[in-house]
């Protein structure tokens, strides 16, 4: 019901842009469906084709068209979604998705086969019924279908689950969070699509390059394929009406047109894969840079250059910091008695509880093998003294399952500073580093402050 539903809706669609007399610009069915199918694979069963062919059958009678036409037309419009679907099902899952900008050329192919293959099946209607040279009706068909396939296929390929969709519709929906950065080159992109209508010509569709680029680098690659499909819409309607039929120059222009049309969107939709695949690389540097790989907590480096950014902030006021270094108890007996890999279960089961004890503002790192450190801003002495308390209680009551034995119980010692922004993180590392030793000394298990008496 659900493709049956989809291909009615998406033919009728197509039927309203027939101004070319016998097929319409712009016919985004076939593309909609192969795309469904490709998103899809479950649906692509016999029931499912034949549930889309009831659907072209359907909406071509409303429409009035007759048996023979109707019923070639169907078999040219499955060719393109059925030959595209197989074709797509021997491309990898991320080229399918169009995350990397080579999946592009993927998309030209498929696209192509598909066009040229339900041309091969279709185009010979266009002989019959209407009286075309068979060329131009195989032309004709191919590049209906090309261009439906490459201003379509991007929208059905990269969009998101519908759950998502509705959350980011829903996080975006209020206009007073709409900033003006974000919103510019949509407007840009209005303003040239109307200057573009106005100016006309041959080159018309290339007018808003520029800000659909823009919108690429600004939006992601599904409102791109969104923004794109919008624009194809418009090359092949507002823009081809411009054109006079009759002339001898108007089969060209036709043609050459919407070759225009279909290869438009490549480029914008291209620049926004680039992006994104840049900016994923760029998440994963800084995931690689500044997480420790096993813990999850901030790595070395990147909890010493933040605890840095934080002491040498200028505040109008000096305000309260504290250190906290931890070291596990005798962790070497544990690695001895349970393995290495018990250790670093038990290692990220400290580390994940000791997150939950923390304020976001806090930043908990850790400096090598059992030993972190959390920098508390903004904390006096006796609340950093309470939470170093806690998090020393939470950890003693912490019980982890690494192995069949009995959970694994622990404890850490705990050396704490407090000094004021201002102060040199060197110095305080220092200062901590003394007080967990002295909390070592005393047995363990304890919290130890420096400066107390300050
Ligand atoms: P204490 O600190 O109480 O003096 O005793 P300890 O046994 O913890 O002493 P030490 O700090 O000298 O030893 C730390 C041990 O931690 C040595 C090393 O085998 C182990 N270790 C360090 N890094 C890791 C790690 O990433 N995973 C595991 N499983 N063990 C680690
Ligand atoms: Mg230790
Ligand atoms: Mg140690």
């Amino acid at each position: 019901m659900l493709i049956a539903g989809i291909v009615i809706a998406a033919a009728l669609f197509g039927h309203l842009t027939r101004p070319l007399g016998f097929l319409s610009t712009f016919w985004p069915a076939n593309a909609l469906l192969m795309g469904v199918m490709v998103r899809n694979p479950g649906w692509a069963g016999p029931l499912g084709w034949a549930s889309a062919a009831v659907g072209y059958l359907a909406a071509d009678f409303a429409m009035g068209g007759g048996l023979g036409i109707t019923l070639w037309l169907t078999a040219g419009n499955l060719t393109t979604a059925s030959v595209g679907y197989l074709l797509f099902q021997r491309v990898a899952g991320t080229d399918r998705r169009l995350e990397r900008p080579q999946s592009l050329l993927f998309l030209l192919l498929v696209a192509f086969a598909a066009a040229a293959s339900a041309s091969a099946v279709g185009s010979g209607c266009l002989v019959v019924y209407f009286g075309q040279p068979p060329m131009q009706a195989f032309e004709f068909f191919l590049i209906s279908e090309f261009s439906g396939n490459l201003v379509v296929l991007p929208m059905v390929l990269t969009a998101p689950p519908l759950a998502e969709l509705a959350r980011q519709l829903s996080a975006h929906a209020s206009p007073s969070r709409w900033r003006p950065k974000a919103i510019l080159p949509g407007i840009i992109l209005l303003a040239s699509i109307l200057v573009a209508t106005a100016i006309g010509g041959s080159s018309a569709i290339a007018i808003p390059v520029p800000a659909i680029l823009w919108c690429a680098l600004s939006y992601g690659i599904f409102p791109t394929a969104l923004l794109t499909f919008g624009l194809g819409l418009w090359q092949s309607t507002v823009l081809l009406s411009a054109l006079t039929p009759g002339t001898p120059e108007y089969a060209v222009a036709l043609t050459s047109h919407r070759f225009g049309v279909a290869l438009f969107s490549l480029g914008p939709i291209m620049v926004a894969a680039i992006n994104a695949a840049r900016s994923r690389l760029l998440r994963e540097l800084d995931l690689a840079a500044n997480q420790d790989a096993l813990t999850g907590v901030l790595s070395r480096r990147a909890f010493l250059l933040r605890s840095e950014a934080i002491l040498t902030g200028t505040p109008a006021v000096p305000r309260p910091v504290a250190l906290l270094m931890l070291d596990v108890d005798r962790f070497k007996r544990i690695n001895d008695d349970h393995g290495h890999a018990a250790g670093d279960e038990a290692l990220v089961a400290l580390a994940g509880h000791i997150a939950t004890l923390l304020r976001p503002s806090d930043l908990f790192g850790r400096l090598g093998g059992e030993e972190f450190a959390i920098l508390l801003p903004d904390l006096s002495q006796p609340a950093a003294l309470a939470l170093a308390e806690r998090v020393r209680d939470g950890c003693a009551r912490l019980r982890i399952p690494v192995d069949k034995r009995a959970p694994l119980a622990l404890t850490i010692s705990i050396g704490l500073v407090s000094g004021a922004a201002g102060e040199s993180l060197q110095h305080l590392l220092q200062e901590a580093d003394a007080a967990l030793y002295r909390a070592k000394q005393a047995g363990r298990d304890r919290v130890f402050a420096a400066r107390l008496a300050a």
